[in-house]
């Protein structure tokens, strides 16, 4: 029996699955530089926390992308699978990886003074500024 809180997801291949136990509904975009660099535009995230479980763990291959946190890909395909934070093992998982979008809603958006000018999305979100991020969380 499959509860109805749990959500699934998979990469493009479809080689890793993953199942995200009771995870957010909320989606929160990240337009720091090295969301953009490694994924080439606003990185769109549902924060799982660390409730979270996946099939063919031996095609994810893991980046060490910070000294906080590191950033998990299909090996296959090269679809991006999570952005973990390396202490709390908190998983922000992209949300174009879920099979099922119908309650999803776009929160959120951090490092916005990072966005470059070319793009910015319309919908009404909680906006917060590099400044204001590590004021809450402290610097890295
Ligand atoms: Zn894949
Ligand atoms: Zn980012």
């Amino acid at each position: 029996m499959t509860d109805a809180t749990n959500k699934t997801g998979s990469c493009l291949c479809g080689a890793v699955r993953l199942t995200a136990i009771n995870p957010s509904n909320k989606v929160g975009a990240c337009h720091c530089g090295m969301c953009r660099k490694w994924g080439g535009g606003a990185y769109m995230e549902i924060n799982c926390g660390t409730d979270i479980s996946f099939e063919g763990i031996d095609d994810i291959t893991v980046h060490n992308s910070s000294s906080w946190a590191e950033r998990g890909f299909c090996k296959k395909c090269g679809s991006h699978l999570f952005y973990r934070l390396k202490e709390s093992k908190q998983h922000m998982v992209p949300v174009g990886l879920f099979d099922d979008h119908e309650d999803f809603v776009f929160e959120s958006q951090v490092f916005i003074d990072r966005k470059p000018s070319y793009y910015s999305f319309s919908n009404k979100t909680k906006d917060m500024t590099e400044a204001e991020i590590f004021a809450m969380y402290g610097s890295p």
